[in-house]
């Protein structure tokens, strides 16, 4: 954290020296201290050196501009994840690398954005763990070109580690006031030089409907929990179309990789499976809009 401020007094310290503007930008702290040092944008061909901790701090450094602390703490996040076998693909690995999960919790808590574990980020809701959202986005099969659709925007980290893997991300999320924070954190991280995080759409809504003007998407990520899976959004997928979607009674819910088959007939056919073997994994409850007001679940 030491590292981190004093990069962000340094540049504000630049900034007020060239502008003559004062405390102004002190809000955006993380983004703001690493555009100074945003060598090199963002591409689908970056290899950030994964198996040296070391050569992987330094490379991000000079590349990326990010801070040593948390890019020593998410080596070793990685590290953990791919022996607990919640990350197995190198493209899930390097966009974990990739993706500053310390912009998206919140500042109390920024020592803790590698902790194995959920995080509160206001409004009730959580951001959830890395191995979750490691084992939940390796799950995906995503590829480059994919378009993805996520329900439940959150802080926007999961959106985030997707897109260094496609660059056709959608999100929504239901709780307004908090779509619109992250919708700010991504323009920061943006102006800070995160160039794939323009891929990544927003909007505030219910995402029980899907988004119907982009679909049908090859791939849909569910990050709350409900007791069914939802019919648009099945709709909503292409064939052999995949969907990670957590299904079970409130706070129970187990994480479903869904498969849309379509048989010889042209009939569809759902495959199901247990991305944990059938441990409960609780999750945030997929709530639903009442007019422009958040009532009461989809629980049926
Ligand atoms: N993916 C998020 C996790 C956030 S927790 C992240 O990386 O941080 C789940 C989110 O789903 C919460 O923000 C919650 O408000 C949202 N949510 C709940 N019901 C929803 C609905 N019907 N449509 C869209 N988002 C919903």
């Amino acid at each position: 954290r030491g590292g981190l401020r004093s990069m962000e007094n340094q540049h504000l310290k630049r900034r007020s020296l060239l502008a003559g503007v004062t405390a102004l930008a002190a809000a955006a702290a993380l983004p703001r201290a690493a555009r100074a040092a945003m060598a090199t944008p963002f591409s689908f061909d970056l290899e950030p050196p994964l198996v040296d901790r070391a050569e992987f701090v330094e490379w991000m450094v000079k590349n990326r501009g990010e801070d040593r602390a948390f890019l020593e703490q998410r080596y070793d996040r990685l590290q953990a994840m791919v022996e607990r076998q919640d990350v197995w693909d190198d493209a899930v690995k390097r966009a974990f690398m990739l993706t500053p999960r310390e912009a998206f919790v919140q500042k109390i808590n920024r020592s803790h954005s590698y902790d194995h574990n959920f995080l509160d980020i206001g409004y009730g809701v959580t951001i959830s763990g890395p191995h979750l959202v490691g084992r939940m986005t390796n799950s995906l099969d995503l590829k480059l070109g994919d378009k993805v659709l996520e329900i439940g925007t959150g802080s926007g980290y999961q959106s985030a580690v997707l897109a260094h893997l496609t660059d056709k991300v959608w999100s929504i999320e239901i709780i307004k006031p908090l779509a619109e924070r992250t919708r700010g954190t991504y323009a920061q991280l943006i102006d800070a030089g995160y160039d794939e995080f323009k891929a990544v759409q927003t909007k505030s809504d219910d995402g029980y409907y899907g988004w119907e003007e982009f679909a049908p998407f090859d791939k849909i990520i569910v990050t709350c929990g409900i007791d069914h899976v939802p019919p648009p959004l099945l709709k909503q997928l292409t064939p052999n179309g995949v969907m990670l979607v957590p299904v079970g009674p409130p706070g129970a819910q187990r994480v479903l990789k869904i498969v849309k088959g379509i048989e010889a007939d042209g009939s569809t056919r759902i495959a199901r499976t247990d991305i944990y073997n059938g441990r409960i994994v609780p999750f945030v409850p997929f709530r639903k809009l009442d007019g422009d007001r958040i009532s009461g679940t989809h629980n049926g």
